[in-house]
């Protein structure tokens, strides 16, 4: 109760439904507690209702919504509405990795008339905006500032609308398509089908580990290894890097967490957009298709509209191709190890280790990526590249994960576990926005060509949409809220 009278106010947390991501969550609560508001985290994969409920019955004063993934930003939206329903007037917040501002501005606030809603960009921001929003002296001036910035990000954007570049039709898009050389000799990978690689050693990943992404998830800004002599941030930098590396060699040497993998490889052709997968070399049966999206920008001459179909050997060429793909997790018994350090009320460690699983997880794709090209798919065997040119990706090849911007559609992981086997193999699950679980997860498709590379799908017309949801067997509707970030127009 004390601390209840000294609190500067209440501040709910929640990490919407379908997504599990908290890192910058848990980095805002500690934020905030320790510039002496109470935080009340409801955790992960929260329901609007759930969200609702608590701000009631705890009658906070700032409600925070976090989301990784792109379908949080449909749910965040949601959420938004179900306040207003509820005829709440308390400020809404808004952060995690996909959302943004234009997006708040245009999606979210919109949504909810009672209280302000403001987009937090990083969690050094969140002192700042509570403090603001819960001053008598500041809240009004505040409040009028950010709601007139949205309006003009929203004016400013249906302005854009208006005059948006002529798009290519799908049609003209796939007949700028991208031609990959079909003359090499393609290379065999050594199995077909799904592989499991578990429980895989840690010890093996350590020196794979790309630590930039680290300090990243700390707000410590600036490249590994130059971070640690900055002059700004370098010390800060070099205590949380020794803090990592002793936490990181009890990980390993204890065995705290436990690494799995799965890897397939599956005959493949392309036909249209969809990359047909064949069950053996015969490939006459249809094993499971991958549906890709084009890109739909007008390009400059000699420049392809992309997409990851383009990659693959079409099924008229009569070129025997292959497609592989991996699902990793370094993430087992990383619960068990957070609730030790939270239940000694050790934050930090909790986070460290949290951090620490991700690191491990992203290694291990990198360290499978390696040994898919040099040894298991075997098409650059003399591959000698050390952890800086790995982290470059200056080798052959890409491993794009559903959910980023070569493949957006997060709903294509379905066919990715189901070819893995991966629950089976690796313990990972997916939400119901097929976020992975446990958290510290990669998973995604190998294409071994070397004129693969990444590249973003865009904005995609109704043309393509209604295109997909009828090869997908999905209705246009369904198909439109998947891909939402993606659309060219209004729904
Ligand atoms: N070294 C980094 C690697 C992760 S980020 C780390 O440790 O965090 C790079 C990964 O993101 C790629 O390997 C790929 O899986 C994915 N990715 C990046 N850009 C992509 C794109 N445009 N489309 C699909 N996947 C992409």
């Amino acid at each position: 109760a004390a601390n209840d009278l000294r609190a500067k106010g209440k501040v709910l947390l929640a990490t919407v439904k379908g997504d599990v991501h908290d890192i910058g969550k848990n980095i805002v609560g500690v934020v905030l507690q320790c510039n002496n508001y109470q935080v009340i985290d409801l955790g992960v994969m929260v329901p609007a209702a759930k969200i609702v409920e608590t701000a009631r019955a705890e009658n906070v004063d700032i409600i925070g919504l976090s989301g990784l993934i792109t379908p949080s930003l449909e749910e965040m939206s949601f959420t938004a509405g179900e306040l207003e329903r509820e005829g709440f007037r308390v400020p809404l917040l808004i952060g995690g990795a996909t959302t943004s501002r234009v997006h708040t501005a245009v999606k979210i606030e919109p949504r909810y008339h009672g209280g302000p809603t403001v987009h937090v960009l990083d969690a050094s921001r969140a002192v700042g905006v509570a403090s603001s929003l819960l001053s008598d002296a500041q809240h009004d001036e505040f409040v009028r500032q950010v709601r007139e910035e949205y309006r003009k990000v929203r004016e400013d954007r249906a302005a854009s609308d208006g005059s948006a570049r002529e798009r290519p039709s799908l049609e003209e898009a796939r007949a700028n398509r991208l031609r990959v050389d079909t003359t090499a000799p393609v290379p065999r990978p050594c199995f077909l089908g799904p592989q499991t690689f578990a429980p895989y050693p840690l010890a093996e990943l350590v020196d794979y580990i790309d630590w930039t992404p680290f300090f990243q998830a700390w707000e410590l800004s600036g490249r590994y290894p130059a971070i640690l002599d900055d002059p700004n941030v370098g010390p800060a930098a070099r205590n949380l890097f020794a803090d990592a590396q002793q936490m990181l060699d009890e990980i390993v040497t204890k065995d705290l967490l436990e690494a799995r993998a799965a890897v397939a490889f599956f005959p493949a052709n392309t036909v249209g957009d969809d990359i047909e997968l064949y069950p053996d070399d015969r490939r006459r049966d249809v094993r499971a298709v991958l549906y890709t999206l084009r890109q739909q920008i007008s390009k400059s001459a000699g420049r392809p509209n992309l997409a990851l179909a383009d990659f693959v050997a079409s099924r008229e060429s009569g070129v025997a191709d292959y497609v592989g793909a991996f699902a990793v997790t370094a993430g087992h018994r990383l619960d068990r190890l957070v609730a030790k350090y939270e239940a000694a009320h050790d934050d930090y460690s909790a986070i460290l280790a949290k951090a620490l699983a991700d690191r491990l997880a992203e290694a291990l794709a990198e360290r499978l990526h390696e040994r898919v090209r040099t040894e298991l798919w075997g098409y650059a065997r003399g591959e000698s590249l050390d952890n800086e040119s790995l982290i470059r990706e200056a080798y052959q090849g890409i491993r794009p994960a559903p959910g980023y911007p070569a493949c957006p559609d997060h709903t294509e992981k379905r066919t990715l576990f189901e070819l893995l086997e991966a629950e089976q193999r690796t313990g990972i699950t997916l939400t119901e926005s097929f976020a992975m679980l446990p958290t510290a997860a990669v998973s995604g498709w190998y294409f071994w060509r070397p004129e693969s590379r990444y590249f973003g799908v865009g904005k995609i017309s109704r043309d393509q949409v209604e295109d997909y949801a009828r090869r997908k067997g999905m209705d246009v509707a369904m198909a439109e809220r998947w891909l939402a970030p993606n659309l060219a127009y209004e729904r």
